[in-house]
C-alpha cells in the first residue's frame, strides 16, 4: 500500500483494539495501547498505537495523538529497560509498504538491543512467530515495571 489510500477498518491492530483478535497488552490508557510484537524481532519487541486514531502512517498522524503515542512509547521504552536491562532500544516507524510498513495503523516498534545482537531491522513480519506463553511471562515482568 502507497502512502495515499484509505484506512482499512479490519487490519490487524484495529481488530486487536476491537478485542477481535488477542494480543499480549503491556499498558493501555484512554488513548494508547502497547502490546508485545507477535514476530519479535527480539526479546521485548513492542509495538505502541493510537486507540481513536485512523491514521495510516505519520504524514496522516494528528499531532495530538502523536504525542499521545510518543509519551507511551517512552513509558514502556523505560518499563522494557528496567525489565530486561537491554545495551541500548530501537524505535521505529514505517510508513508505506516501500518502507517495509506491513500494517497501515500506525505505529512505533520499540526494539530492545543487546550488545553483539544484530543491529539492523530484517523483514518485517517473516521472523519466527513468539511462543505465547513465553510472551506472557515477558509481558508481566515488563508490566512490573510500569
Ligand atoms: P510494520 O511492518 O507495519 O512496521 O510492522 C508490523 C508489525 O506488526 C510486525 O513487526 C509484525 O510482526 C506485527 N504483527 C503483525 N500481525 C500481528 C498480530 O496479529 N499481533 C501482534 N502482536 N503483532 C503483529
Amino acid at each position: 500500500m502507497s502512502l495515499d489510500g484509505d484506512y482499512d477498518q479490519a487490519n490487524v491492530f484495529a481488530l486487536i483494539l476491537k478485542g477481535q483478535i488477542p494480543a499480549v497488552r503491556l499498558y493501555e490508557d484512554e488513548h494508547t495501547l502497547a502490546f508485545l510484537d507477535i514476530q519479535p524481532q527480539s526479546k521485548g519487541h513492542s509495538l505502541v498505537i493510537s486507540k481513536w486514531s485512523q491514521a495510516r502512517n505519520i504524514l496522516e498522524m494528528e499531532d495530538e495523538a502523536l504525542a499521545q503515542v510518543m509519551g507511551t512509547v517512552k513509558k514502556v521504552a523505560r518499563a522494557l529497560r528496567q525489565a530486561l536491562n537491554p545495551d541500548g532500544i530501537h524505535i521505529a516507524q514505517f510508513n508505506g509498504a516501500h518502507a517495509g510498513q506491513t500494517v497501515f495503523h500506525l505505529h512505533f516498534h520499540i526494539v530492545p538491543r543487546w550488545a553483539g545482537g544484530p543491529l539492523g531491522f530484517s523483514a518485517h513480519a517473516q521472523g519466527a512467530f513468539a511462543d505465547q506463553a513465553e510472551l506472557k511471562a515477558l509481558a508481566e515482568q515488563v508490566r512490573a515495571n510500569l
